[in-house]
């Protein structure tokens, strides 16, 4: 069998698309169509001998970009489509073959992941128009993190909250937990014990994973708790929310949109939101772009300091994400914030550690926990998944 996986990642107004040969050697297409439903509409991506191409589609619709998309597969033929969906709730632990009741599943979660798994099902239903023949398997953001124990995913609410609204923690970014986490078990000698593993990019959370199987995680029923983000806040008061529509006259939708969307690296810098130009200009004595990494990096230690606490034992910590991966001074500060816990990063590979290199930070001769940096490949891990699915309905 040609095991050729085609990635959707599909948003209300955009397709992200990866094909990826079960032979790692294989050339990965790649690409994304963006602006859908607009004259603007536009695939973009990478063709097999690595030159990029930018073609217009306009008025395309999802089933037409993804027909686009099949014409820029080189007349490699997928053997299958693995869709990333956001939220499964408490449905789905792991990938799923789509079927009419997966989709009736997925659309029943709705609720909690409004923005995104509606979207995900119209890639879900242009996918299968286009591609009748090829099994669909849908890869959930939220499953490896249904192994959380209650007292992790558990809020301190009124149980009817939890029992009839679905009111807990679910986490998210779990394909990019579970990916760097099994790399790095394979990699280390210390094998799949006790990780703590961050992914920070624009969205940002940390997990703690005990023998590849997620103990705790940072976000939440959204993915606003937690970690300081682009644009998100992360953690705030819960009372905040009253406060400011009592002494301000917020409404809802304002106080969603400030702590979703102006908060943050943004927020607090006053600048932007991305980290390469706070870092500079931090360089530069801006004070806001100072304290912004301050705080993000702080968050991150405390955040990995307290999900410690769900580990039998501390094999090491995994950076990945845009920031995670590119910027030693946020992996430098982290470490230095968690003194007791016997990293010892040796800061020449630290700052050599960029740009999708993988491997361990640590003093030669170390013997503790430790600090490794692995490139996340969620594509990867959706097509992997994806297959493995497929396997056991063989
Ligand atoms: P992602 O969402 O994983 O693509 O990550 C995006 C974030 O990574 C943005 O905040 C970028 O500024 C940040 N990033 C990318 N490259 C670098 C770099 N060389 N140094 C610091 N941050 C970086």
């Amino acid at each position: 069998m040609n095991a050729s996986v085609l990635v959707i990642n599909c948003g209300s107004s955009s397709i992200k698309y990866a094909l990826i040969d079960e032979d790692p050697q294989a050339p990965r297409l790649d690409g994304i169509a963006e602006r859908l439903g607009s004259q603007a509409a536009v695939l973009k991506g990478t063709d097999s001998a690595g030159e990029r191409f930018s073609q217009p589609l306009p008025g395309a619709d999802h089933a037409q970009a993804l027909s686009a998309i099949l014409d820029r597969l080189e007349g490699r033929k997928p053997s299958a489509v693995g869709h990333r969906i956001v939220h499964g709730g408490e449905h789905f632990t792991q990938a799923a073959l789509i079927d009419d009741g997966v989709i009736a599943a997925i659309d029943s979660t709705a609720a909690l992941a409004p923005l995104h798994n509606p979207a995900n099902l119209t890639g879900v239903a242009a996918t299968r128009q286009v591609f009748p023949s090829l099994p669909q398997v849908a890869v959930f953001d939220t499953a490896f993190h249904q192994t959380l124990p209650p007292r992790a995913y558990r809020y301190a609410l009124p149980d009817a909250l939890y029992r009839d609204h679905g009111i807990r923690r679910y986490g998210f970014h779990g394909t990019s937990h579970a990916y760097v986490s099994q790399r790095a078990s394979q990699l280390s000698t210390h094998g799949a014990g006790g990780w703590l593993t961050a992914h920070l990019g624009n969205g940002c959370s940390t997990s703690a994973v005990w023998q590849n199987q997620s103990l705790d995680t940072s976000m939440g029923l959204t993915p606003l708790e937690g970690l300081v983000m682009g644009t998100r806040s992360g953690d705030v008061d819960p009372g905040l929310h009253a406060h400011l529509h009592r002494q301000l006259g917020w409404s809802l939708d304002e106080i969603d949109n400030v702590l979703n969307k102006q908060s943050g690296l943004l927020g607090l810098s006053g600048l932007t939101n991305d980290m390469r130009e706070i870092e500079q200009a931090a360089e530069q004595g801006h004070a806001g772009a100072s304290l912004a990494v301050e705080v993000f990096c702080y968050r991150i230690a405390k955040s990995l300091a307290g999900l410690s606490c769900a580990l039998p034992t501390l094999d090491g910590v995994i950076f990945t994400g845009g920031i995670g991966e590119n910027s030693p001074q946020v992996r430098r500060r982290v470490i230095q914030l968690m003194p007791h816990f016997g990293f010892a990063l040796d800061d020449a590979t630290n700052d050599a550690t960029i740009r999708g290199r993988e491997g361990a930070l640590d003093r030669a001769d170390h013997r503790g926990p430790e600090v490794w940096v692995i490139p996340t490949d969620e594509e990867a891990r959706i097509a992997m998944e994806t297959r493995h699915c497929l396997e056991t309905h063989a």
